[in-house]
């Protein structure tokens, strides 16, 4: 049976998954199905900037739009400064990436773009359908980033961390920055409720984004963050609020939680991105997953006709995830001193292979080695059998 409003695939939702997804089978033989690719807005903006670190060329390298081999770690009044010799940083801008991937789209005979909010999807064992206000539309897989599944509310999450953050991008008519290194994390040793501390991307020697960070179970609000900001921006730079201009704001939520692994969202739905897990608790990060993920999707579907379902975490990584999610909920002050060994005891360019999880075991042992035990001990006793669950 054939009618105009079954696809082989839909998209749902054209965020970084999406269009990531979108983009590889643009560039596959899959591109000669019929996809259609939904979202609420289709317009272009920079609110987000996507940050990684990568060991090879990465995905999207036409679209970087600022790159740097040598990280910066504040802790207390001293600043570590560290060359990545195998995991350059990069950042490529939200704005930029969809227009790149979204023109592409439109000028492609097998896609279809349609801009409208999306009411529901419904999973079905042949054909699951996605409605909008005024159509339905079926196809034989929908990959959804628009909803969180249900499921990762009705777990009982045992740690409900949330990273917020909200960032200046700020110019200024004199030199201030050094536009050769980041600050990945300079932390605030007043927060105390949680892992609080400073993000830095200086894109020119008069331009930055500055972003304040926490990693809470509590929400602050936005003149929190803006106070910490500015304060930063005259601490550390000299900077009055009339020595910067405010060119844009940047605020997010990313929750860190032990969040169940749940790679259908219903039947023949598959969550993509953020909803289907591949944020990494401990550190928000999912840029990178998100594209490891698509192109599995599309090796999986040339090789079986099945989707590949999101990339989960070993059991030893879960393990590190949890305990560390514990340490930051229950006792920030630990969780600070942590973080301050680590990048104390151990190169970045190490830290991010850890953060990959693509570590042999003996270099997690002279990683976790490094750091004090008393507290990954309470955190392996109190997280009982929530390792088990998710
Ligand atoms: C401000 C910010 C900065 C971040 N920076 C980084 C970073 O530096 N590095 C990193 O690795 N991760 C980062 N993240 C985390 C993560 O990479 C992003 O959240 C990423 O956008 C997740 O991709 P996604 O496709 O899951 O969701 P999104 O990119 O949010 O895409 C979801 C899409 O679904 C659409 N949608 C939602 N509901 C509906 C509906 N009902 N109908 C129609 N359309 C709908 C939305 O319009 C959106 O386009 C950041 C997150 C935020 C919020």
């Amino acid at each position: 049976m054939t009618n105009t409003n079954h696809y082989d695939y839909i998209i749902a939702g054209a965020g970084a998954s999406g269009l990531s997804l979108a983009w590889h089978i643009s560039n596959s033989p899959l591109s000669k199905k019929r996809i259609l690719v939904v979202d609420s807005d289709f317009s272009i903006s920079n609110e987000k900037t996507w940050c990684f670190w990568h060991r090879d060329t990465p995905e999207f390298s036409d679209l970087i739009f600022k790159s740097w081999s040598t990280a910066e770690v504040g802790i207390k009044d001293e600043v570590l400064s560290q060359p990545l010799e195998q995991y350059p940083y990069y950042c490529i801008r939200s704005g930029d990436y969809r227009e790149f991937i979204l023109s592409k789209l439109r000028a492609h005979p097998s896609f279809d773009l349609i801009e409208s909010d999306i009411a529901d999807i419904k999973g079905d064992k042949n054909r699951p359908l996605l409605e909008t206000e005024d159509s339905t539309f079926s196809a034989d897989y929908i990959f959804q980033s628009c909803f969180i599944p249900p499921e990762f509310r009705s777990t009982n999450i045992k740690y409900p961390l949330i990273q917020s953050f909200l960032g200046y991008e700020i110019e200024t008519p004199d030199t201030v920055f050094n536009s050769d290194s980041f600050m990945l994390m300079d932390f605030d040793n007043t927060y105390e409720t949680g892992l609080a501390f400073m993000y830095v991307l200086p894109w020119t020697d008069k331009s930055a984004l500055v972003e304040y960070t926490l990693f809470d179970s509590r929400i602050r609000k936005k003149d929190f963050f803006e106070k910490k900001v500015e304060v930063y921006l005259s601490n550390k730079y000299g900077l009055k609020r009339i020595d910067y201009r405010v060119v844009r704001k940047e605020y997010g939520e990313i929750p860190m939680q032990d969040l169940p692994y749940v790679p259908w969202y219903s039947e023949r739905v598959l969550n993509l991105g953020r909803s289907g897990g591949l944020t990494k608790p401990t550190t928000g990060y999912t840029f990178t997953n998100i594209h490891e993920h698509s192109k599995e999707i599309v090796a999986e579907l040339l090789n079986s006709g099945q989707p590949a379902l999101p990339g989960r975490s070993s059991f030893r990584y879960r393990a590190y995830d949890l305990w560390l999610l514990h340490i930051l909920h229950e006792n920030p002050y630990d969780a600070l001193r942590i973080f301050e060994i680590l990048f104390s005891k151990n190169k970045i360019d190490q830290i991010f292979k850890f953060l990959d999880e693509e570590n042999a075991l003996f270099e997690d042992f002279k990683i976790m080695g490094s750091l004090p035990y008393t507290p990954f001990f309470k955190a392996i006793w109190k997280s009982g059998d929530r390792l088990f669950q998710i």
